[in-house]
């Protein structure tokens, strides 16, 4: 551990009260949901317990549904619907309590944001409204007996919050998904009572509510309000330079602590392609501090210690907020405290975590493969077990997969030779780090490196592109292969499972070819029938070197999937602005020398458009050439190979966290003489 008196960030781990409680140091994971909730209760526990153990002095839920009305059903957040919640909740303070930490819960009410799938109660709002969610269901505007009951549910659930151990307990109106949000925005709040109209009366119901939370929890916990103070919307929206600031006045002393932060959900968890810079909230945040005496906690992708410190110093923050930066490294606070900032595993800014919440399963990290798996798998972001023996092994190809791969075995002691085509390590990711705004992509690659280069049990052969022969030659008995994939020029997709035929054709390149510099016309077309960022990315990339880009795609919108990572508007809207043509809803159906020939994939109507090459984003083929060489020869083979594994792109192409993770558990597995890292199941009966 380093001389923390000397240490330039000593004021990061000053404990700091937020009412009747303190928390040891100024680490703080602000709420995060983990598409784990209220149905996978233990995986919840052991996540946030790990947060805890890495030194995070206050850990909290993600949103707390406090009624069947606040009824999110499919997506999974946490519960504290009535008693019987309460034991899966204590469970996860007495875990937070074990490391000293705090333990925070996010309470909410979510109005006309919940469709209430589940439950069939009409969702309630602050005025007539359809929900914001796709669903044909409409909220009802509430009459004072609901405004009454609402109160009423957050005080017992508050209740109930203090019964499972909480320390500090929120009110909750932030991303837009709020029914006490709601309220404040005269774009839902047409109401003529003393809820709707000025100022004074919107902020009647939070005010109200801050105030009875405060007699439920009693004088020994604290209450914490988070409040988005700008939706970037200009004067269509709430704005820290107008009723943001005029709100956080009128409630300034009543909170405990004040959890601020820009909505909706896309703005505060906006990708590093959209905010590459930490800090990012700062400007519309920073006011806060000045407006009250009560700590402050906001986020901003935090991952470097200086950064933070300047946060501090400044009088921007009391409290370092991190929902991302603590998913990607739960040990970045002991870290820092260690002076083992080379160590520190940073976020991307990929939004691969927040995908698995929208797409209700269970969360994970491109950075950290043991995220969501600290129960089900028993896995640990920093302790690997030591083998039982030393093994030799070969892993090939230094990409994502290999690279995490080589990391996780040789900390379980094994020796390991890595062994790289060409004469960089990073695969894909060094690739496309070099695409706009996927610089920090590169920290996937980098953190390993970094890793690999203080283990003395890792050699890394550059430079080496290795075939069967060269395999055998090694003697090495475990191989793992690693060779990534390459996206495919036939056009073979979800849109055409069998390709498209070219006879005559414009040139057809591949993003590999993009990469490799090659020689482009002015007048370009992109084919994405992949759907996720690299269509989207690569027309943008195009656009910049000069090119006149059209995006062709199947889908409906530009990068469909990357809806899930909050980003689909953000690139749609920007390559609208760039002058990228877009073309939504057709397919391919020939491709001459300078006509595209596309078909309507609802009419099947046909027309023409000009280009003079296409770059076909479709889908990728396994680079498994050394794979099959070696599974032939194998046979031969006076002593066999004990292990030969494909893993990441090279066995089936998907993520880059699939990737790394497939690494991940390649290695563990070769730990477990043969037999699978299977997982755990819950059963919910048996933590009542
Ligand atoms: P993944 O995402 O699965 O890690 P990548 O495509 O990112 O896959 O990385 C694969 C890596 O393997 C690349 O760096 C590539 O240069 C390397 N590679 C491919 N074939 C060989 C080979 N025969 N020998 C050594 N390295 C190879
Ligand atoms: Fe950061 Fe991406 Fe991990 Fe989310 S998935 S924590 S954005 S690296």
């Amino acid at each position: 551990m380093s001389d923390l008196k000397n240490s330039p960030y000593a004021v990061l781990f000053e404990p700091v009260a937020i009412g009747p409680v303190t928390a040891r140091n100024r680490f703080y994971q602000v709420p995060h949901c983990t598409g784990l909730g209220h149905a996978n209760p233990k995986a919840e526990v052991a996540l946030r317990a790990t947060k805890a153990e890495g030194g995070w002095g206050v850990v909290c839920t993600q949103e707390v549904e406090i009624h069947p009305s606040s009824d999110l059903t499919p997506a999974l957040e946490g519960r504290l619907w009535d008693d019987q919640d309460i034991p899966a909740h204590r469970a996860m303070t007495n875990a937070v309590h074990e490391h000293q930490s705090l333990a925070g819960i996010e309470l909410v009410h979510n109005g006309q944001h919940s469709a209430n799938m589940g439950t069939r109660i009409p969702p309630i709002a602050p005025s007539h409204r359809p929900v914001d969610v796709m669903h044909p269901v409409q909220a009802r505007a509430m009459d004072k007996q609901d405004i009454k009951q609402l109160r009423q549910w957050y005080v017992d659930a508050a209740k109930r919050a203090r019964v499972a151990g909480y320390d500090i307990v929120y009110v909750y109106a932030g991303h837009n998904m709020a029914t006490l949000m709601h309220f404040l925005l005269p774009r839902y709040n047409d109401r003529s009572d003393e809820y709707g109209g000025k100022l004074v009366n919107r902020v009647r119901l939070l005010k109200e509510t801050l105030c009875d939370v405060r007699d439920a929890v009693g004088t020994d916990c604290a209450i914490a309000l988070r409040l988005a103070v700008d939706e970037l919307l200009g004067s269509g929206g709430m704005q820290a330079s107008d009723e943001g600031a005029e709100i956080v006045s009128m409630l300034a002393e009543i909170p405990d602590l004040w959890d601020v932060n820009i909505s909706g959900w896309s703005n505060d968890s906006a990708t590093a392609r959209f905010e590459p810079d930490e800090g990012y909230q700062e400007k519309y945040t920073a006011f806060v501090k000045k407006l009250t005496s009560k700590p402050v906690v906001g986020v901003g992708r935090f991952t470097s210690p200086g950064a933070m410190v300047s946060q501090i110093n400044r009088g921007v923050l009391d409290f370092i907020g991190a929902a991302r930066p603590s998913i990607a490294d739960p040990f970045l606070p002991n870290k820092i405290l260690a002076g083992e900032l080379e160590s520190i595993r940073e976020c991307i800014g990929c939004n691969i975590c927040v995908s698995s919440d929208n797409v209700v399963s269970a969360i994970r990290c491109t950075q950290n493969p043991t995220m969501g798996e600290e129960w089900r798998r028993g896995w640990h972001p920093e302790k690997m077990p030591k083998a039982s023996s030393s093994e030799q092994v070969l892993v090939i190809g230094a990409g994502p997969a290999g690279l995490e791969c080589t990391l996780q075995l040789a900390r379980q002691g094994h020796s390991v030779l890595l062994a790289e085509a060409t004469r960089n390590v990073g695969g894909r990711v060094l690739t496309e780090s070099s695409l706009p705004g996927l610089a920090s992509y590169r920290r996937v690659s980098d953190y390993r490196q970094q890793q690999l280069r203080v283990l003395p049990n890792v050699e890394l052969l550059l430079d080496n592109q290795l075939n069967a022969a060269d395999v055998v030659d090694t003697g090495i008995e475990h191989v793992f292969i690693a060779t990534g994939a390459k996206w495919r020029r036939d056009g073979l997709g979800r849109q055409h499972p069998q390709g498209i035929l070219y006879e005559d054709a414009m040139p057809v390149l591949t993003p590999e070819d993009i990469f490799a510099g090659k020689q482009l016309p002015e007048n370009i077309t992109v084919y994405d029938d992949d759907h996720y960022y690299l269509g989207g990315v690569i027309a943008e990339a195009l656009h910049h070197s000069g090119c006149h880009v059209t995006l062709v795609t199947p889908a409906n919108c530009v990068s469909a999937w990357t809806e899930h990572t909050l980003e689909q508007h953000k690139i749609h809207t920007r390559l609208l602005m760039l002058g990228v043509r877009i073309i939504t809803a057709q397919q391919i159906k020939s491709v001459g020398k300078k006509r595209l020939t596309l078909s309507c994939i609802y009419t099947e109507n046909l027309s023409e458009h000009e280009s003079e090459a296409i770059v076909m984003v479709t889908s990728r083929m396994p680079s498994d050439k050394v794979y099959q060489e070696v599974l032939t020869e194998c046979h031969d083979l006076a002593t066999p190979l004990r292990t030969l594994k494909r893993i990441g792109d090279c066995l089936a192409p998907s993520t880059v966290a699939a990737a790394v993770y497939s690494g991940h558990l390649a290695a563990r597995e070769l730990g477990l003489d043969g037999t699978k890292d299977l997982y755990r199941r819950e059963s919910l009966q048996s933590i009542q």
